[in-house]
Order: structure tokens, then C-alpha cells, then sequence
């Protein structure tokens, strides 16, 4: 199962974030694996929506992104 939150867009590098909820989420701060997490998945706008990066959260450590992307 995976949720999106919300969009941010980066203009002045030219990326999305698409924040998602996610199941089975290792953090890579923590290094713990949580039943939901966070992810992080950064789309060049340049390059058709290529993911040029994922990233992986816990709640605690994804909260921020969490909360930017809510608005
Ligand atoms: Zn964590």
C-alpha cells in the first residue's frame, strides 16, 4: 500500500518530491524497519519524470516532509 501525501515542487532545482505513506519502510536515518512509513521519491521535471532519488523515512524521521507536503 502506498499513499501520497502531497507534491512539492523544487523550481529552483527543477524536481518534484512526492511524499508517500508507505508499508514496510526501512528508515535510512534509524535504520529501522516501521510497519508505515515515510518516502520521499524526487522526479526530474527536466527529464520526463525520471526518479532521480527515493528516500526512506520513519514517522519521526519523515515528519517534516510529511507536514511540507500536507501544506
Ligand atoms: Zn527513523
Amino acid at each position: 500500500m502506498r499513499q501520497l501525501l502531497g507534491k512539492l515542487r523544487l523550481t529552483s532545482r527543477n524536481v518534484t518530491e512526492e511524499v508517500y505513506l508507505s508499508e514496510h519502510i526501512c528508515c535510512q536515518t534509524c535504520q529501522i524497519t516501521v510497519p508505515m512509513g515515510i518516502e520521499v521519491v524526487t522526479v526530474s521535471e527536466a527529464e520526463s519524470k525520471k526518479v532521480v532519488k527515493r528516500a526512506r523515512y520513519c514517522r519521526a524521521h519523515g515528519a517534516e516532509y510529511a507536514a511540507k507536503a500536507m501544506g
